[in-house]
């Protein structure tokens, strides 16, 4: 017998909601909500989020920019040493 995931009030396997707390047994609403999450862990805000979060913030922002290091691509990696080398020519050449 399964048992609702919120209360704990048993379940009755054709039933779609808990008639104890009223929470959906539906597998789905899990599914959406982990979805979401995961989407929220790869925006901006979400990093943020879990920088701020964490115990250690030094730890999780280098933890974070490794991630990100890591899913940069060649031609990513490419691009920002142009930007980088662009923007040291300008300095230089103002100096
Ligand atoms: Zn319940």
């Amino acid at each position: 017998m399964n048992k609702c995931s919120v209360c704990g009030h048993e379940r009755n396997d054709h039933d779609m909601k808990c008639p104890e707390c009223g929470s959906f047994y539906s597998k789905i609403a899990e599914i959406i909500a982990e979805q979401e999450a995961q989407e929220e862990m790869r925006t901006f805000r979400g990093r943020c989020k879990r920088i701020l979060a964490s115990d250690d913030v030094k730890q999780a922002l280098l933890a974070e920019l490794k991630l990100i290091w890591a899913g940069l691509t060649k031609k990513g990696v490419f691009a920002l040493f142009v930007i980088f080398v662009f923007v040291f020519a300008l300095v230089v050449s103002v100096l």
